[in-house]
């Protein structure tokens, strides 16, 4: 097995003689990267390999993307392939395609090879190691045929980084076991869902109440201490330390509808597997970790979100009780169904008194493509976004197409394009601001009338209070300025105001010194979705630490993804977190 040390000590000749295999007939990629040795860890390698790819001109690149063989190709029939990828194809039982799969394959690889001029590329063995299903390849195929030619050439070129780590992993004999472990328990509770489809798990139902099990039972089964489910149905696992003082971390057991798997579930397995491992080695902390299953933050059932970490702060507002979800059932009716008492008194009970904490954390998939666009496994959170919603409808004059000339029409999803121009490059303007119009709709339009009214949705956010106020007038002065001019009116209103929650700046750094050990770059970014951490933010000070995403960071989908080695990463980190705080 190749070692580090011996990477690190070899003449350039050599460092790509050991390293030739890893990225296909390529080997200026290791030429380039010796130069950055002494490599770290394992990672930092493969950070500076893919760094080396990004920042080659177009033109390699292509030259690395057409260095790789087609899937099931004519190569591959040939028996032509490197040894490498004749191992990957034949794993992906690729070289067991029917009659049917073998012709599908064939006509994809020229259509692929048709639209974009280079082959079709894909890491067989997947997030996971063990290797896509034919069937899965072959959607994942039709599905990226469709891609536009910029993004799939990033994307290529993100399967090809992907290769390279699992020929290194089996180089130097490495395999996250750990992230392993995370993934498998992902994919095992993804089989409790409330339709038999997707994924999806709402609030208090029985596949919710299966997960909740299911986590304790994980739980009991790592070594915690204390295992139990509170009155809002949190899952709380407590490993005990030596000291008076607690340290909380954990993320949402719940999910949104078609859901991914690791969107907050990540967030409880990390510690969950930090835990197991401190108890297999008989350690104990100086303080002990709490690790909570957010039973609720996605808002799909009840109209309130953040169910979980709301009861936690003490800020579940009790006429939340009677809110009532699709079917009309009470969320006090829906918490008793699954055992829960359902009344302001129990749930009260589940505030934490912030005087035995030393603080939270929360790991999370990134959820976003900025991690996977710069080749990191892991990112540094500096502050949740601060957000502003509104629902808001433009009022004009439905009018003959036909017979209206331009100059004397009042439309109104004119006014609303003009608007979301306007918010498009107004948030543009300005680092980590984002504005978005999600929802856009004309009542009963028709093709030959103008619209008379038109419906929207705003969304904006920012790292700063300031700058989500300073984004939100500017947009709301534009809409005032664009229907006087047009002679249209508007309506508009507010449906969410969260204020930013920036990462404790002590807290930051200990995510930031965990990074640096594992031998990684520290990238910061914000993050623009809300979190657990956001509401925690009110009682405890806190920061969170950001995985990487596949398929472009896409999340609340089912296409949602992490490799089991950025997962491995992300327990490392934790874990090198809690050393840091037990000291020498
Ligand atoms: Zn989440």
């Amino acid at each position: 097995m190749m070692t580090l040390d011996q990477l690190n000590n070899a003449s350039a000749a050599d460092f790509v003689a050991l390293l030739d295999g890893t990225y296909e007939h390529s080997p200026w990629i290791a030429e380039r990267a010796a130069a950055a040795r002494p490599f770290k860890s394992l990672a930092a390698l493969k950070v500076a390999l893919a760094r080396v790819v990004r920042e080659a001109t177009v033109d390699d690149q292509l030259g690395l993307i057409r260095a790789h063989p087609e899937l099931a190709g004519k190569a591959a029939v040939a028996g032509e392939l490197t040894a490498e990828s004749t191992n990957e194809q034949q794993k992906a039982g690729l070289t067991a395609c029917t009659p049917e799969e073998f012709a599908k394959l064939q006509k994809l690889n020229a259509d692929y090879n048709a639209r974009f001029g280079f082959p079709f590329i894909l890491a067989v063995r997947g997030p996971r190691g063990t290797g896509f299903t034919r069937q899965e390849i072959i959607a994942t195929f039709e599905r990226r045929l469709r891609a536009h030619p910029d993004v799939e050439r990033a994307e290529c070129l993100r399967q090809i980084h992907r290769i390279a780590e699992i020929r290194l992993n089996d180089k130097f004999g490495v395999k996250p076991e750990l992230g392993e472990q995370l993934w498998d328990w992902a994919a095992a509770l993804a089989a409790h869902s409330d339709t038999d489809d997707f994924l999806t798990c709402t609030y208090a139902t029985p596949a919710h109440t299966a997960v909740a099990e299911q986590l304790m039972a994980w739980m009991r089964d790592c070594g915690f201490d204390e295992v139990s489910r509170d009155a809002v149905g949190n899952v709380v696992g407590v490993y005990k330390g030596t000291g008076d003082k607690t340290l909380l971390t954990g993320s949402h057991y719940d999910t949104v509808r078609r859901a991914g798997r690791f969107d907050g579930r990540l967030g409880i397995f990390v510690p969950m597997l930090v835990v197991r491992e401190l108890h297999r080695q008989g350690k104990r902390l100086p303080f002990s970790l709490e690790v909570v299953g957010f039973s609720e933050e996605e808002g799909q059932r009840f109209p309130a979100d953040f169910l979980g970490s709301s009861a936690v702060i003490g800020g579940f507002d009790p006429a939340w009780l009677d809110s009532k979800d699709a079917a009309g059932t009470t969320l006090r009716e829906a918490m008793q169904a699954v055992g829960l008492a359902g009344t302001a008194e129990a749930i009260a009970t589940c505030k934490r008194d912030p005087s035995r904490y030393l603080g939270f954390v929360e790991v999370h998939i990134e959820q976003g493509p900025v991690l996977g666009s710069l080749d990191l496994p892991l990112g540094i959170v500096t502050s949740i976004n601060g957000s502003r919603r509104y629902t808001g409808e433009i009022i004009g004059l439905a009018s003959h197409a036909g017979t209206t000339p331009m100059g004397q029409r009042r439309d109104a999803a004119a006014g609303v394009a003009e608007l979301i121009l306007f918010t498009e490059e107004r948030a543009a303007a300005v680092p980590d601001v984002v504005g978005t119009v999600g929802m856009l709709e004309v009542p009963s339009g028709s093709i030959n009338v103008i619209p008379g009214r038109c419906g929207f949705s705003l969304d904006l956010r920012a790292t700063t209070d300031e700058a989500r106020d300073a984004l939100d007038a500017d947009v709301r002065a534009k809409l005032d300025e664009i229907c006087q001019r047009r002679g249209l009116s508007f309506t508009l209103q507010p449906t969410l105001a969260a204020n930013a929650a920036p990462s404790d700046a002590t807290w930051q750094s200990r995510w930031e010194a965990a990074v640096t050990e594992l031998g990684l770059p520290i990238h910061r970014l914000p993050s623009g979705a809300g979190h657990d951490a956001m509401k925690i933010h009110e009682l405890l000070p806190q920061a969170m630490l950001f995985v990487r995403g596949g398929n472009g960071g896409i999340s609340h989908n089912p296409l949602e993804s992490v490799t089991v080695d950025d997962a491995e990463l992300s327990i490392q980190a934790f874990a090198r977190l809690l050393d840091d705080l037990t000291g020498p």
